[in-house]
């Protein structure tokens, strides 16, 4: 226990920041386009489902490291991508949706991925092929599922329309700029009302962060607001020290943080939250000017049609997810989903489901599938890192890492730490404007090594 303090101390302070420093480099972008081989004794045909955070590095990836003989076919429905990282910051005025929108020209352009704009309906794993909203089968050799996420409803918004009128945003787009624009009608003294869902879900301390970013902007432009924090979960699920500090003294009297609510419906007359504290078994209405209920999470239809949910949330028995093994990303049940691959938001494999390790799951599976491709065996002990930074104010953020390794044992990815130190998991110190700095440059090159 000594030890691990101690590690996570360093993490907090100097070392950990210097590990987040050499990985996402102090000053510039690198804008290397790597060559695509003409042979790297690998090839095959490898169909890419979704162009997001995870979809669009394993396209990339694979012709990187398999080379032309590899070819990638990566079916996108949506013209272009809005990214979810850094969304917050449109709540607060300080960024644009359309800036944070990209597109996949590159990776046709510089890697020679085919980009198919398409909606996949249907998986045959047996027959290897994918469907298009159209009737159109394409055959594969190995399939990559990389969709995102699907929300649960919640009981009282049952129309689209209603959906529209009390957005999650969780999914960033025009719903974003919708709460943006809510959050700006607001009167001063007036109350905004969020909701968490149960873990796992999209992003750890997204919501966390959110509260911080909109209870900044209404304590600088509508004093005397409240941000009521209904928690599903018995506590703050990740960077609990710097969101207890946020919620404790930058937002006090700010922000109200109410754990163990679950989420019953919403009452769009009233323009009301209900829950009940799980702890208490009491029930409360929870009003505001404006809600944004967050829902609950589960891999998309898609998965499930196909019968490949395998993992169910603790205490719970329906499965929502689809575990893999995390040295390849292979679906684990080979005999019945053979050749495929789960990648980013709906897969399980024991790192958070967040976009920086979506693009580190999507390297060791393009890696693997090369391996397969040229007849070799996947990398035995694969390593990941996850990264996050979390505004907490309009110029200070707050920062969590942490490097994980496999386990042969149960197939997933546990965290650790080395010995040295130097990669030792942790959270920022301090929530700060270097830290700030830091996450625009470390988001510029995330961006720009996944889209170009
Ligand atoms: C507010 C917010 C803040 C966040 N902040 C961070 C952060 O700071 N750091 C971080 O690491 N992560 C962050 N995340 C999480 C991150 O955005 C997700 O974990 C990441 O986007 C997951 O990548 P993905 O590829 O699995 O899914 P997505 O990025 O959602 O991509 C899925 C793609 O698949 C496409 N698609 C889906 N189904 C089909 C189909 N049937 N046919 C064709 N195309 C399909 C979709 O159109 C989409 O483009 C944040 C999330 C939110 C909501």
């Amino acid at each position: 226990m000594q030890r691990r303090h101690f590690l996570r101390a360093l993490g907090a302070t100097a070392a950990g920041l210097a590990a987040m420093r050499a990985a996402f480099g102090e000053d510039s972008v690198t804008n290397y386009i790597a060559p695509v081989p003409a042979d790297t004794g690998a090839a095959g045909n490898v169909i890419v489902i979704g162009g997001g955070m995870a979809g669009a590095s394993a396209a990339k990836y694979l012709r990187v490291w398999g080379g032309q003989r590899v070819k990638v076919k990566m079916i996108e429905r949506a013209p272009s991508y809005v990214s979810n990282i850094m969304s917050n910051l449109v709540l607060n005025g300080s960024r644009t949706i359309s800036g944070l929108t990209y597109k996949w020209d590159k990776l046709v352009a510089n890697y020679g991925v085919e980009r198919i704009q398409a909606d996949v309906i249907a998986i045959d794993a047996a027959g290897r092929t994918v469907t298009l909203a159209g009737g159109q089968k394409l055959p594969y050799d190995r399939l990559v599922i990389a969709p995102g996420i699907a929300f649960d409803s919640i009981p009282g918004l049952g129309t689209a329309a209603l959906q529209a009128q009390f957005p999650h945003a969780w999914q960033a787009g025009a719903s974003t700029t919708t709460l943006r624009d809510q959050i700006r009608a607001m009167p001063s003294g007036g109350t905004f009302v969020m909701t968490i869902p149960k873990a796992p879900y999209r992003c750890p301390p997204g919501p966390y962060e959110r509260a911080c970013v909109v209870a900044d902007w209404l304590k600088r432009n509508r004093p005397g607001s409240k941000v009521i924090v209904l928690d599903e979960n018995p506590g703050i699920v990740a960077e609990k020290e710097s969101f207890t500090r946020a919620f404790e003294q930058t937002h006090a009297g700010v922000i109200e943080y109410r754990p163990s609510e679950i989420l019953v419906s919403v009452d769009p007359v009233s323009k009301a939250v209900i829950t009940t504290n799980s702890l208490m078994n009491t029930t409360q209405a929870w009003k505001g000017n404006v809600l944004n209920p967050i829902p609950r999470q589960r891999a998309p239809k898609i998965l499930a049609d196909a019968g490949m949910l395998n993992a169910a949330n603790p205490n719970e028995s329906e499965p929502k997810w689809v575990k893999v093994d995390a040295k390849s990303y292979e679906h684990l049940d080979t005999l019945h989903f053979p050749n495929v691959h789960v990648i980013g938001d709906p897969a399980a494999h024991g790192m958070p489901k967040a976009g920086h390790v979506a693009t580190m799951e999507a390297r060791v599976c393009a890696d693997a599938i090369t391996r397969y491709l040229r007849g070799d065996r996947p990398m035995d002990n694969p390593v990941a890192n996850s990264a996050c930074y979390s505004p907490i104010t309009f110029e200070t953020a707050s920062w969590l890492t942490a490097m994980y390794q496999y386990d042969s044992a149960s197939r997933q990815m546990k965290a650790f730490e080395y010995a040295t130190g130097m990669f030792a998991s942790g959270e920022a110190g301090v929530a700060d404007k270097d830290n700030f700095d830091q996450m625009n440059k470390w988001f510029v090159q995330l961006m720009a090594d996944t889209f170009a």
